[in-house]
């Protein structure tokens, strides 16, 4: 059989002119019994025959006395099965790189499994169906790596180019003569312009990789987006990763029970919850410490807080203190309760954003602040707050009072550590991390009092009514086991990231203002100004490049007044409506960082040219 294959055309012309060896051995002649029996009965019964396995290992031996490597080293050993990983032209790249390949065929039933074990690095298969043996699946595995061998074909060009060398179907191809029929060769394959030879041959493998391989074009989609997008407004949210995506898909597919149900389905989905509630609450320091519960994303946990805890907790007092750079969600809600007859008091930042904690002493009421809040990380600039210090001093002047911490912009980037922090309460979110939107939860502290916002079927022990969303639960601990695994690692490149654009930008236009703090920041976050320039046009400009920053924070720049933060800290107007936030993630690299903050520069520059040009204009009117 081997012969007949290996004895002609290209395959037999390299191995004439030496670029390949190819040896076939006759498994039949190293049986150790008379008959020459290479295959025995199958223990247990049933159909066929299996072969045995002293005849394959000592053929498989008398090779290696042979094709030993100098080092001692076996050759890659394959065995051809449809129970292996389908064969394909990367596996196909990958073992032509070696210099010697074993590959062993089957037969009847296939070989004992002890074999396998002994000697095979690897099994592959032709694809999901079954041969009667080996051989067929050997000479065009064989045949595969022989033309990529150098030298076999007459020029690399020839795979180079071909389908599946990358990921689309090779274009059409046509020869002499130009017309069949009524039907003609394009017309661009012959006017021998190349550009337009090119871009015609790569729509058309666009196309019929779409009509023929709808599951590659997907894949070439995905990959061009991915190639053409610099996706640099992570602080507002992040994409979700595939393989959180996956996580969520098996839990739909396997445990749509109802966590509160209870049958088989039900338990299974409430052990999954329970597995991700105790591994969140481990990685924020909390097991032991208090509880935690899901919710639709952080906005819902700061509304609980100040909505409903607060209120649960009337013997705390009536004064509330927020910093002055807390997100909506936290400063909106925390304000809505003065309908309650709650007092709210803003606590001044520097001008780093920081907390300051004079003005804070002198806020704190020892006999009426019932709870203070402070964000853990800014979602506009990154500063870092000191919760360590603020949570000793409230401690100190106000033993009694709560206090909240939003760790949306921190968990999985910064350690969060509910015990070290010393807070009561903390809110986080998945987007920011790789997760799905609408799941966060709340954390609180064992002696807090709660007091439901949502009230209904009693989940989360009563405290937080409504379904569990267990795909989302499940994606966001995924995706939380993902970050915290990496957390150093994902900081160390950060901050190079960060510091790719900061010196890029503040080296070349004299101008622009970092409003990110020097010190104390979180690296995934940059805040820069250009004052003059309209940030609004900043933005629109760079996604023309398929470069997405943000103006100020996502959640209040739809809203047409200026930054609250930024205000707060003491930034000028000017610099307000020419500031952009850049955000990173453990997606970004630094090549995307470089190939942006040059284009971001060019046209800064250029937008700075025009502006001058303008307020010349007008002088001279
Ligand atoms: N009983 C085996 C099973 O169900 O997995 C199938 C054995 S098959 C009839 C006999 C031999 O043919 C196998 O041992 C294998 O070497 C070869 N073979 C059959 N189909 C194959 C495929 N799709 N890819 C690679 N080898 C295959």
């Amino acid at each position: 059989m081997f012969r007949a294959v290996f004895g002609e055309s290209i395959v037999a012309r390299g191995i004439k002119a030496g670029l390949l060896e190819i040896d076939c051995h006759q498994i039949r002649d190293y049986t150790e019994n008379k008959q020459g029996k290479v295959d025995d009965y199958p223990y247990g019964g049933g159909p066929g025959l299996v072969m045995s396995y002293q005849p394959v290992k000592s053929a498989y031996e008398a090779v290696l006395r042979d094709h030993l490597a100098e080092d001692g080293r076996k050759p890659y050993t394959i065995y051809m099965s449809p129970q292996g990983t389908p064969f394909d032209q990367k596996t196909a790249r990958r073992l032509a790189d070696m210099d010697r390949l074993v590959i062993i065929c089957g037969h009847y039933e296939g070989i004992d499994e002890r074999v396998i074990d002994d000697i095979v690095d690897e099994e592959i298969s032709m694809g999901d169906f079954v041969l009667t043996g080996g051989e067929i699946p050997a000479m065009a595995v064989a045949d595969c790596i022989a033309r990529l061998v150098p030298g076999v074909l007459a020029s690399s060009e020839a795979y180079e180019n071909e389908s599946h060398s990358d990921i689309l179907l090779e274009y059409a191809q046509y020869t002499r003569p130009e017309v069949i029929g009524d039907r003609k060769v394009p017309e661009v394959l012959l006017k021998g312009n190349h550009g337009d030879i090119e871009k015609w041959r790569l729509d058309n493998s666009i196309e019929r990789t779409r009509v023929k391989r709808f599951d590659l074009y997907e894949k070439y989609q995905k990959r061009s987006r991915e190639e053409s997008t610099f996706y640099f407004d992570n602080s507002a949210t992040t994409r979700q990763r595939d393989e959180i995506t996956r996580v969520m898909n098996d839990v739909c597919d396997r445990l749509y029970g109802n966590p509160s149900s209870l049958h088989r389905m039900g338990f299974q989905a409430e052990k999954e919850l329970t597995a991700a509630r105790n591994k969140l609450l481990e990685l924020i320091g909390g097991t032991g410490f208090g509880k935690l519960y899901f919710t639709s994303g952080a906005t819902e946990a700061n509304n609980w807080v100040f909505r409903s805890i607060l209120p649960a907790n009337p013997r705390l007092g009536r004064h509330v203190l927020v910093s002055a750079v807390e997100h909506p969600s936290v400063n909106e809600s925390a304000l809505s309760m003065r309908d309650a007859g709650y007092e709210i008091e803003a606590i001044p930042v520097d001008s780093d954003g920081r907390v300051n904690l004079d003005k804070l002493t002198e806020l704190i009421r020892p006999d009426d602040t019932a709870l203070v809040s402070v964000m853990h990380v800014n979602n506009e600039t990154g500063a870092i707050q000191p919760i360590e210090e603020i949570v000793k001093l409230v401690r100190k002047l106000r033993p009694g009072a709560l206090i909240h911490c939003d760790c949306v912009q921190s968990f999985g980037k910064l350690p969060v550590d509910v015990k070290k922090m010393g807070v009561d309460l903390i809110s986080v979110s998945a987007h920011k991390i790789h997760g799905p939107r609408g799941i966060g939860f709340l954390y609180a502290g064992k002696d807090v009092k709660l007091r439901p916002l949502l009230y209904g079927g009693g989940q989360e022990g009563g405290e937080r009514s409504g379904t569990e969303n267990l795909p989302a639960i499940c994606g966001m601990a995924a995706a939380a086991g993902l970050v915290c695994e990496n957390i150093e690692a994902n900081y160390l490149k950060a901050v190079k990231m960060r510091n790719i654009f900061k010196e890029a930008l503040t080296g070349s236009i004299r101008a622009c203002s970092v409003n990110t703090p020097e010190e104390g920041s979180s690296p995934y976050v940059l805040n820069v100004s250009f004052p003059g320039l309209r940030a609004e046009v900043i933005l629109h400009t760079l996604e023309n490049y398929g470069i997405y920053v943000s103006v100020g924070s996502a959640c209040s720049s739809h809203k047409k007044n200026r930054s609250s933060v930024l205000t707060a800290m003491g930034v000028g107007k000017s610099s307000i409506d020419g500031a952009i936030r850049i955000s990173f993630s453990p997606d970004n690299t630094e090549e995307q960082c470089v190939y942006a903050s040059k284009i971001l520069v060019t046209e800064i520059k250029k937008l700075y040219a025009i502006h001058s040009r303008a307020r010349k204009n007008s002088a001279g009117q």
